[in-house]
C-alpha cells in the first residue's frame, strides 16, 4: 500500500528524540504555554524572517485569529480563493465577516491578482493568499493591490512551510501569516496546532491577548477573546521537527523532480514552479482529463492518491450561498482534472518507482 501522505513514517524516524521531548514534557509538570511554546514561538519566527510568532490550536484557529486581531470582524469582506482547504473560508466566517472568493491563476492555481480588484468593495478588509500545495502565491502584485486600497494581507501558509517568494519565506510578506501543523502538513505535530506570524508588533500583542480570553493578566480580560493554545507537548515536537524541515523539504522536492523527469511523456499536466519561486510540494498535483479512471487504476495497484479537493468552497451544500466575484472558471475546470499522488519525507524508492510506472502503464494502455 502506497500512501499519499504518511505522519507515522517520519514519527518512525526521529522516535527517539520525540519519545525523549514527550516525556521531558510530562515530567516538568507544566503542559500549557511554558518554555517549549515559547521557544518554538522564536524558533519559528526566525525561521521564517519575522520577529513574532504566537502558537494556536490549529490553521483554522491561526486565521480565525489572525484576522480577529487585524481588527476584521462583522460587516467586512475578505477576498480569497474556492479553490483551497475548507478551513480558509470557515475561519473568516468564525471572525464574523464575509468571505469574496475569486478565481485562480490556471498554471500555479494560487490566486489570481488580476481577479482581485473588481472584487474589492467598500466592505473590503482583507486579502487572504492561500499557498496552495506549497507554491507561493504571486505576493507582489498581491501586497501592492492592498497597499492601494489600505487592506490586509493574512498568509494562509498551511500547505507551505519553507516555501520561498523572491527569497522571502512566505509568512514574511503579508500583514500577518498563518500556518497549520495538522499531522500530514510539511512542518506536522502529532495532533492538532497552528502559529501565527507577523513583523508588527501591535498585531502580535493583540494576536497574544486574544488567543487567551483576552488576557492582559491573568483573569483580567482586557476584551473578549478565546482560548487557541498550542500545547506544550507538540511545541515540544515541533522544535524537533523543525530542525529536520529544510532537509524533508528537500527530500519533497527530490521525489517531485523524479515525478515530473518520468512521467513527461504521459498525457497529463505536470506541476509548473514559477522561476521567483520556491516550491516544498506539500502535495504534487498532477492534471488528467481522465482523472477518475487513473484514480482507479492507482487503487487497484495499491496506490491511494488523493484529490486535494475534489468541490471547490463555492459549490459545497455549506458555502452555495456565498458570493463568488464571478464564475471562477479555472477553479471549476481544474476540480474535474486534478489528482495528488504520494509525496512525503520517507516515501521510499521502490515505492516512487512503482508510481511511476503505473502512471506510464495507464498512459501507455491509452496509446494501444
Ligand atoms: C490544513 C489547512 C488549513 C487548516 O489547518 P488545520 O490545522 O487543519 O485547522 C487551512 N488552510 C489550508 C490551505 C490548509 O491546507
Amino acid at each position: 500500500m502506497i500512501l499519499c501522505a504518511n505522519p507515522k513514517a517520519q514519527y518512525l524516524l526521529y522516535k527517539e528524540e520525540i519519545d525523549t521531548a514527550i516525556s521531558r514534557v510530562l515530567d516538568s509538570g507544566w503542559y500549557i504555554l511554558g518554555n517549549e511554546v515559547r521557544l518554538f514561538e522564536e524558533e519559528f519566527a526566525g525561521y521564517i524572517g519575522v520577529a513574532h510568532g504566537i502558537g494556536v490550536g490549529s490553521g483554522t484557529e491561526a486565521l480565525h485569529l489572525a484576522l480577529c486581531a487585524c481588527g476584521i470582524g462583522r460587516g467586512d469582506e475578505v477576498i480569497t480563493v474556492s479553490h483551497t482547504a475548507v478551513a480558509t473560508v470557515a475561519a473568516i466566517e468564525l471572525a464574523g465577516a464575509t468571505p469574496v472568493l475569486v478565481d485562480i491563476d490556471p498554471d500555479f492555481y494560487t490566486i489570481d491578482p488580476d481577479k482581485i480588484e473588481s472584487a474589492i468593495t467598500s466592505h473590503t478588509k482583507a486579502i487572504i493568499p492561500v499557498h496552495i500545495y506549497g507554491h507561493p502565491a504571486d505576493m507582489d502584485p498581491i501586497v501592492e493591490i492592498a497597499e492601494r486600497y489600505s487592506l490586509k494581507v493574512t498568509e494562509d501558509c498551511a500547505q507551505a512551510h519553507g516555501a520561498t517568494y523572491k527569497g522571502k519565506r512566505v509568512g514574511s510578506m503579508g500583514d500577518i501569516g498563518c500556518f497549520s501543523f495538522y499531522p500530514t502538513k510539511n512542518l506536522g505535530a502529532l495532533g492538532d496546532g497552528g502559529i501565527v506570524v507577523t513583523n508588527n508588533e501591535k498585531l502580535a500583542e493583540k494576536a497574544k491577548l486574544l488567543r487567551e480570553y483576552g488576557w492582559a493578566e491573568r483573569y483580567v480580560s482586557h476584551f473578549p477573546g478565546w482560548n487557541t493554545r498550542l500545547d506544550e507537548i507538540q511545541a515540544a515536537i515541533l522544535r524537533i521537527k523543525l530542525k529536520h524541515l529544510d532537509e524533508d523539504n528537500l527530500k519533497r522536492v527530490r521525489i517531485a523532480e523524479l515525478y515530473s523527469k518520468e512521467l513527461e511523456v504521459c498525457d497529463i499536466i505536470l506541476p509548473k514552479q514559477r522561476k521567483d519561486s520556491a516550491h516544498v510540494y506539500h502535495l504534487y498535483v498532477i492534471r488528467s482529463e481522465r482523472r477518475n479512471e487513473l484514480l482507479t487504476f492507482l487503487k487497484e495497484k495499491g496506490i491511494y492518491a488523493l484529490i486535494h479537493y475534489p468541490m471547490p468552497v463555492h459549490l459545497q451544500p455549506a458555502y452555495r450561498r456565498l458570493k463568488a466575484s464571478d464564475k471562477l472558471p479555472e477553479t471549476e475546470k481544474i476540480t474535474k482534472e486534478i489528482i495528488s499522488l504520494p509525496i512525503y519525507p520517507e516515501l521510499s524508492e521502490s515505492d516512487i518507482q512503482t508510481t511511476i510506472k503505473t502512471i506510464r502503464d495507464f498512459a501507455g494502455a491509452a496509446n494501444d
